[in-house]
């Protein structure tokens, strides 16, 4: 990969940025994606922020060699603290991580999501935690996209900004409504997958001390798969 050739979960994150935008690439080592839209014309200015040194100084060389330092500009800071009013971002892409620590950041500075027209987020696990964020604070999701690089399944949620409520059913919150709709073999290889998962940590719980916090565990994993299995199987409209 680099900032000529990203790979397709990077490349399909891309395709949701407006073109024309100015972008904030939240956790941006190495600084692929602002570089590949900068240089394809979705963005006309690019910040990369970074939080830990070494991928912030991977960044900072490679917006370098490919001679972007007047559109791109890598700073070190947490999250949303490397995006300023004046910066008048339009568009923020945070990909690679967990859906809570996407959360996490989203939640510790909505000052900074001012002005901000769209949210591409990608993340790797638990992208529910991003769905009941968006409910809270009322982004829309606009699209929904699913898909396999190397045996690894990935979600990308496209957030827009809402002035209705925004609410989702249990089932939307965990597979997402688009992808929902979609029902993509993507998206029902995911969810096969995470059921098998869950039944077998359900059978090996069947054979250990029932505790309290078993019993709630076992609970929670056999509403989940019914809820996804109803979905599965066409129950759930
Ligand atoms: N976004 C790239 C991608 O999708 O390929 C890089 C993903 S990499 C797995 C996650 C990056 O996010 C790491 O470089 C890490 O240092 C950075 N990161 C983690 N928490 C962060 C935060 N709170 N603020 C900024 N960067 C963060």
């Amino acid at each position: 990969m680099n900032a000529q050739q990203l790979s397709t979960r990077l490349m399909r994150v891309a395709a949701h940025v407006p073109v024309n935008s100015v972008v904030a690439d939240i956790g941006s080592d190495h600084a692929y994606l602002p570089c590949y839209l900068v240089l394809n014309g979705k963005a006309r200015r690019a910040i990369a922020g970074e939080v830990v040194k070494g991928p912030y100084e991977s960044a900072r060389s490679q917006v370098k060699q490919e001679q972007l330092e007047d559109r791109i500009e890598v700073r070190l800071a947490s999250g949303l603290d490397v995006v300023y009013a004046e910066d008048g971002v339009t568009a923020v892409t945070i990909a690679g991580m967990g859906g809570p620590l996407i959360r996490s950041i989203l939640d510790a500075g909505p000052e900074r999501l001012i002005g901000v027209e769209r949210l591409i987020l990608q993340p790797n696990v638990h992208a529910k935690a991003i769905r009941e964020w968006a409910e809270t604070n009322s982004w829309a999701i606009s699209e929904e996209e699913i898909l396999k690089e190397n045996d690894k399944i990935y979600e990308i949620l496209v957030l827009e900004p809402s002035k209705k409520p925004v609410r989702f059913s249990p089932a939307e919150f965990l597979m997402g409504p688009e992808l929902m709709k979609q029902f993509s073999e993507v998206f029902q290889e995911k969810w096969q997958r995470e059921c098998s998962q869950w039944k077998k940590i359900v059978h090996a719980m069947e054979t250990t001390v029932e505790t309290p916090e078993i019993i709630e565990k076992k609970q929670e994993l056999l509403e989940k798969i019914k809820l996804v299995e109803e979905v599965l199987h066409g129950e759930n409209t």
